[in-house]
C-alpha cells in the first residue's frame, strides 16, 4: 500500500510513498514511549527554550514548507502564508502561558484533615497518537504539536494521506530545532494506519476530521483520553441592521476561502427578510467576480468535487434557488465555481449535512429570533457568526448561540495558534477549556504529615 500526494491545481502526482505497516506503528509507539520519559524529565525551562528556539527554524523554512503545502492542497499563497504565520505565534504564546502554570495547592479543612495538605500536579499524558487532517496541514498539526511537546508529551503523527510531504517536513524541522527524533515521529499512511493507531496503546489520541470518522474512532479506541475536532455546519446570522457591505464581504470571505474546505467555514446564512435582497445581491455580485484560481482554490480531489456538486443539485431539486455557480470548472485542477443558493420563506430545506466546498446557502427568515432558533437547530456546534451594527444585540445573540466560537462582525480567525478552539455538540470532544490543559492530566497528591494512625482507622 502507498499514499500519493496529488496537486489539486493540476492533478499531477507530487509524491508517492509506501504506507507504514502494523509493525511500524508498534515500533514507533515503543520508541516514543522510551523517549518520552527523557523528554518529560527535562526541566520545564529547557523544554520552553527548545520550543521558543524552534520558531527560528520554522520561520527560516517558511517558503519551502508553504510551497509544499500549496503543491499538496492548492490553497492560494495568501491563505497558506496566513495559516503558517498564525501557527508560528504558538512558539511564543504557549511558552508564555506554560511558564505561569504550576502545581496548585488545595485548601483542606484542618478539623477533618488534621496536618494534611493537598496539591494538584499537572503531568503529560505520555505518548499522543495524532491522526492529522489535510485542509490546513501545518496549522492543524502545530496547534497540537507545540502545546503537547511543551508539556512533555511525545507524538506519533500520521499526516493525512493527502499531505504526507508536509507532515514529513514538519518532523524534519522539529528534529532540527532540537526535539529528539523519537519524541516526534511521522508515520505516512491512510485510514488503515489511522485505524491501527486507534487500536494501539497510545496514552491519548488527537484526531481532526469528519464526524463519521470520529464516531468510528470512538467505537474502537477503548478507554483512553480522546481529543476530537470534528465537522461543523457553521451558521451566520445577518441581522436587519447589519452593514450590507461588511456582512456580504465577510460572508463571502468566510464561505469561499480555500474552496470552502474549512471546518469553521460559514455554511448556512440566516438573513432577516428586510435586508435579504440587498445582502444577497451584493454577495452574488462578489461571488461572480472572484478569481477562482487566485482567491478560492481547488477542491482536494475529484470525488470531493463530485460530492459538493451532488449536494448542490440535491438542494436545487428540493426547492433551493441557484443564484450563481453550481459548475465544475473544466480544465486542469479540481475547481468549483463559487455558488450561492437561496431558500425563500416557506420552502422547507434543512441544511443538515456539511457541504465541504465553496457553497453559500442563504435562508431568508422573518427576524433574528427565527434565525437564532434555526442556527441552533443543528447537531453541530463548532462556530457561528453574527453581523450587526448593534453591539448589545451581537453580544446577546453570541450568548445564545450553541457554538464553541462566536464571531461578531468577524470570521474565520482563531485565537493565538488555536488556543480555546473547540467544538460543542457533535463538533468535538476536548478534555480541557484551554489548549495546554488538553495535553496534561491532573494528579491529586494528599499528604498527611503526621505519622500517627487516624483514630477512626481499623485496629
Ligand atoms: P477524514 O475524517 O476522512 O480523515 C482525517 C484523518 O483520519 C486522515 O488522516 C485519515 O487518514 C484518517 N482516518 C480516516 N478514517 C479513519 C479511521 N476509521 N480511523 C482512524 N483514522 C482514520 O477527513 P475528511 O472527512 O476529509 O476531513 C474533512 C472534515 O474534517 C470536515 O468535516 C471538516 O469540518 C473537519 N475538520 C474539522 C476541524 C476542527 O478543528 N474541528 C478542522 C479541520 C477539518
Amino acid at each position: 500500500m502507498s499514499v500519493r500526494s496529488v496537486d489539486p491545481r493540476t492533478g499531477k502526482l507530487v509524491m508517492e510513498i509506501a504506507s507504514s505497516t502494523q509493525h511500524d506503528v508498534a515500533d514507533a509507539l515503543c520508541r516514543a514511549k522510551a523517549a518520552q520519559q527523557g523528554w518529560a524529565s527535562r526541566s520545564k525551562n529547557e523544554r520552553m527554550e527548545i520550543i521558543r528556539g524552534a520558531e527560528e527554524v520554522f520561520t527560516k523554512e517558511r517558503d519551502m514548507v508553504v510551497d509544499i503545502i500549496q503543491s499538496e492542497i492548492g490553497l492560494p499563497k495568501r491563505g497558506s502564508l496566513g495559516a503558517y504565520n498564525s501557527a508560528l505565534r504558538g512558539f511564543t504564546h504557549y511558552p508564555e502561558v506554560y511558564a505561569k502554570m504550576g502545581s496548585k495547592d488545595i485548601w483542606l479543612d484542618q478539623k477533618s484533615w488534621a496536618e494534611t495538605g493537598a496539591r494538584i500536579d499537572f503531568v503529560p499524558h505520555g505518548v499522543i497518537g495524532h491522526i492529522g487532517i489535510w485542509n490546513y496541514p501545518f496549522w492543524q498539526t502545530m496547534i497540537t504539536a507545540i502545546p503537547a511537546l511543551l508539556c512533555g508529551n511525545a507524538i506519533v503523527f500520521k499526516p493525512s494521506e493527502y499531505t504526507t510531504l508536509t507532515g514529513m517536513r514538519i518532523a524534519e524541522l522539529w528534529h532540527k530545532a532540537g526535539i529528539p527524533d523519537d519524541v516526534f515521529i511521522t508515520l505516512p499512511g491512510g485510514s488503515e494506519v489511522g485505524k491501527e493507531m486507534v487500536r494501539s496503546d497510545f496514552d491519548a489520541l488527537v484526531f481532526t476530521g469528519g464526524l463519521s470518522t470520529g464516531q468510528d474512532i470512538i467505537s474502537h479506541a477503548g478507554v483512553k483520553p480522546l481529543i476530537l475536532e470534528l465537522s461543523g455546519n457553521d451558521p451566520a446570522i445577518v441581522c436587519a441592521d447589519a452593514d450590507v457591505e461588511q456582512a456580504a464581504r465577510g460572508v463571502a470571505n468566510g464561505t469561499f476561502s480555500h474552496g470552502g474546505q474549512v471546518c469553521i467555514r460559514i455554511k448556512r446564512v440566516y438573513v432577516v427578510e428586510s435586508i435579504a435582497d440587498r445582502f444577497i445581491q451584493r454577495l452574488v455580485d462578489i461571488a461572480g467576480r472572484l478569481n477562482v484560481t487566485e482567491q478560492v482554490g481547488p477542491l482536494i480531489r475529484p470525488e470531493a468535487r463530485d460530492k459538493v456538486h451532488s449536494q448542490v443539485a440535491n438542494a436545487v431539486a428540493n426547492g433551493a434557488e441557484l443564484l450563481c455557480g453550481g459548475v465544475q470548472i473544466e480544465g486542469p485542477g479540481y475547481y468549483y465555481s463559487p455558488t450561492v443558493l437561496k431558500v425563500s420563506r416557506g420552502v422547507d430545506i434543512r441544511f443538515e449535512q456539511e457541504i465541504f466546498g465553496p457553497v453559500c446557502s442563504i435562508i431568508v427568515v422573518r427576524d433574528e429570533e427565527e434565525a437564532l432558533r434555526k442556527a441552533n437547530d443543528s447537531i453541530y456546534g463548532l462556530g457561528a457568526t453574527v453581523w450587526t451594527r448593534d453591539a448589545a444585540q451581537g453580544q446577546m445573540l453570541a450568548a445564545r448561540l450553541d457554538a464553541g466560537t462566536v464571531w461578531i462582525n468577524e470570521c474565520g480567525r482563531t485565537l493565538n495558534c488555536g488556543d480555546y478552539f473547540q467544538g460543542w455538540k457533535s463538533s468535538g470532544i476536548a478534555s480541557s477549556t484551554d489548549r495546554l490543559g488538553m495535553f496534561l492530566k491532573k494528579k491529586a497528591v494528599i499528604h498527611n504529615r503526621s505519622c500517627e494512625p487516624r483514630e477512626h482507622w481499623m485496629k
